[in-house]
């Protein structure tokens, strides 16, 4: 399945930089090899990069749970 990528997630992809949304500090990749979850060394958040710049219910409404596809 593709991903879904907003501007924020464009500009980490260009830049390679991420920042916490809690801290704002840069975040790095927890495994440089797989690069698919992002950890802030500042405050020790961490989230799937496909999460990186939506909210909560932005990225539950891209990606909807079983259930909620069977409805
Ligand atoms: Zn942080």
């Amino acid at each position: 399945m593709a991903g879904f990528f907003n501007d924020k997630n464009v500009e980490g992809l260009m830049t390679g930089d991420y920042f916490c949304p809690v801290c704002g500090e840069k975040m790095i990749f927890e495994d440089d090899e797989t690069r698919d979850i992002l950890v802030c060394e500042h405050c020790g958040h961490s989230m799937d990069l496909d999460h990186y710049g939506f909210t909560d219910e932005e990225y539950a409404k891209l990606y909807p749970t079983k259930e909620e596809l069977d409805d």
